[in-house]
């Protein structure tokens, strides 16, 4: 989604140092790691898991989570359709600007609608967006209930719980589908690495 300028009264300053005098200093492209899926999926776990072995590569990288952005930037923002929107807005501008500073930027949120994951999709390149779908369903989430949401949000004490009262929207052409249900996080790790290497955004040389 853009939003228009509040102010007619600001000029884009153009940067002497460039997106690719960036990537070029860290010896790799930068792109966007985006992980979607239902609450307890893993997008945290496995957001945290590539970037340590991308960092332990000598990549530049730099993990949004969700609970964290909602303690800063997002803080103001709770759950209506309308706030999760504005919420993934934010990170997606975020983002934008990491990948812009030559990062591997990668983002744990469940953004749980279509719409919102591909306006994200629409303001970089399209091969700076990568989404990967943590495919995991309701019930495997819930007997993980890592923070005891799912419970909560059964017995009504939280509203607006995405898989229980409030819709998630799978992708339908996700850049990579990872099944967290049933594989273990280092063959879900392996699998995104394979991308990245597949795509040449990482070179098994580093
Ligand atoms: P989310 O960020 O999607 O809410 P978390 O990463 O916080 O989910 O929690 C996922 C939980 O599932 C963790 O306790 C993690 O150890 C467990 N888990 C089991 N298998 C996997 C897997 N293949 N990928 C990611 N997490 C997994």
């Amino acid at each position: 989604m853009i939003i228009k300028n509040k102010s007619s009264d600001i000029t884009w300053h153009r940067p002497i140092i460039s997106r690719e005098d960036r990537q070029q200093v860290n010896g790799h492209r930068s792109a966007i790691l985006w992980f979607t899926g239902l609450s307890g999926a893993g997008k945290s776990t496995l957001a945290h898991a590539v970037e340590e072995r991308l960092h332990r590569m000598g990549c530049s990288t730099y993990v949004l989570d969700g609970d964290n952005v909602r303690h800063g930037l997002c803080a103001d923002l709770g759950f209506t359709s309308d706030n999760r929107t504005e919420n993934i807005r934010r990170v997606g501008e975020v983002a934008k600007l990491m990948i812009d500073a030559g990062l591997f930027t990668l983002t744990a949120f469940i953004s749980p609608f279509r719409s919102d994951r591909e306006g994200v999709r629409g303001m970089v390149m399209p091969h700076e967006f990568i989404e990967i779908y943590c495919q995991c369903g309701v019930d495997v989430c819930e007997a993980r209930d890592v923070k005891g949401l799912y419970k909560r949000a059964r017995i009504g004490e939280i509203k607006n719980f995405t898989g229980i009262s409030s819709p998630y929207e799978a992708p339908f052409k996700p850049e990579l589908v990872v099944n967290t249900a049933d594989q273990t996080i280092d063959a879900c790790v392996d699998q995104v690495f394979t991308y990245l290497l597949d795509h040449d955004l990482v070179s098994s040389k580093r």
